[in-house]
């Protein structure tokens, strides 16, 4: 498994930090974020790391099924966790919010939402 050591998912991961994990699959993770923003506030990673949406532009076809996965993982998760309605994000890059480079989607839920985000 592609991993590095400075990275806190891929210490999630390892199980070397605890997490409220709520769904894991083969390769992938859904647990429940820290600092949550929403009723519902679940992280889906892939257990490898990629850091950003941008590493995988032109993905190889295991990148491309992974990326699906975890994009379906977050219906699963949903589902799991009892909320229909959902907004799912990923924020690539530091002015977009992103804080830990380590790719995730962001699954929020159990409150009304508006658009544009700010
Ligand atoms: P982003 O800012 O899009 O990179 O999102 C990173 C998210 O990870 C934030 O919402 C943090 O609250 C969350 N986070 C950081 N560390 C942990 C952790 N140890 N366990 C769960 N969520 C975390």
């Amino acid at each position: 498994m592609n991993a590095d050591p400075s990275c806190i998912f891929c210490k999630i991961v390892a199980g070397e930090i605890p997490a409220k994990i709520l769904l894991e699959e083969d390769d992938l993770l859904v647990f429940h974020d820290i600092q949550g923003q929403a009723p519902t506030h679940l992280l889906a990673i892939p257990k490898r790391h990629i850091a950003t949406l941008n590493d995988v532009a032109q993905p190889s076809d295991a990148e491309a099924m992974l990326l699906g996965r975890l994009l379906s993982a977050c219906a699963r998760a949903a589902a799991k966790a009892g909320v229909e309605d959902y907004r799912v994000v990923n924020n690539c890059g530091e002015a977009a919010g992103q804080s830990v480079f380590h790719i995730h989607l962001h699954l929020l839920g159990g409150r009304e939402f508006s658009w544009p985000p700010g």
